[in-house]
């Protein structure tokens, strides 16, 4: 991987309080032998203060949260996603969400950032988790599919776009005849995924932001760490 042109050091935070957090640091570290990247486990307000990025891994949202909001980084995350770019990545991607559905009772607490309702464990629960491989242009080497890992994967149910804030940007979609016959949630269209239907939407990008509502991390495939750092971190640093 040599294709990001990083002239300056550039940090990246990985919110380190629960779930796959070490898969992002080792697919980031592949990156940063050539491109300059240093990496930060984030704990604190103060480890959350040195990045000019940041990602927010897989696990679970609800307990993610619950330790931001112990380690007094809940208000910081928002302030930071006012100014810096953020990935999201299933429990990072409902996070990042305005809205969620199909929370654990009590409701749960979200970062936001990006203008979109989600649904928790869509596709349903933990032994109806699938792999699909999925076409993407913008990755390096588009014709070559990137194998999507969802396990309790979110949904996109529905987008707000609004003239505030930045154009939502479809990265990727799972196209219908990859849908495991077992998943609850049926998509509307017999070939593939309606361009309209949100459902289908397995990857985003809000501005700066974005979402995977699969786990890049826990392939040996970087090209996701390196699209977020070409089009949504590099941009931030010009
Ligand atoms: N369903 C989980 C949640 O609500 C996300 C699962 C995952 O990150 N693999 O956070």
């Amino acid at each position: 991987m040599t294709h990001v042109q990083v002239n300056n050091n550039v940090t990246i935070g990985i919110l380190a309080l629960q779930g796959a957090f070490a898969e992002h640091q080792t697919a980031l570290q592949k990156l940063s032998c050539q491109k300059k990247i240093l990496v930060v486990l984030v704990r604190t307000a103060e480890d959350l203060s040195a990045c000019d990025a940041l990602i927010i891994p897989g696990g679970e949202s609800t307990t993610i949260a619950f330790l931001a909001k112990l380690s007094g980084l809940l208000e910081p995350l928002r302030t930071f996603l006012q100014k810096k770019p953020v990935w999201g990545t299933c429990a990072g991607a409902i996070l990042l969400a305005q809205a969620v559905e199909n929370t654990k009772r009590g409701g749960q607490e979200l970062f936001g950032g990006i203008s979109v309702t989600i649904a928790r464990n869509g596709w349903g629960s933990q032994v109806e988790s699938f792999e699909a491989p999925l076409s993407i242009d913008g990755l390096l080497d588009p014709s070559t599919p990137f194998m999507g890992v969802f396990i309790r994967a979110p949904v996109v149910l529905a987008l707000h776009p609004s003239t505030e804030n930045p154009p939502i940007e479809v990265i990727a979609r799972l196209p219908i005849n990859l849908v495991p016959k077992s998943q609850k949630l049926t998509l509307h269209d017999e070939g593939d995924s309606s361009p309209h239907d949100s459902q289908s939407i397995v990857a985003l990008r809000q501005g700066r932001h974005m979402l995977t509502t699969f786990h890049p991390e826990l392939t040996k495939d970087s090209r996701f760490h390196e699209y977020f750092v070409r089009t949504c971190v590099v941009p931030t640093l010009l």
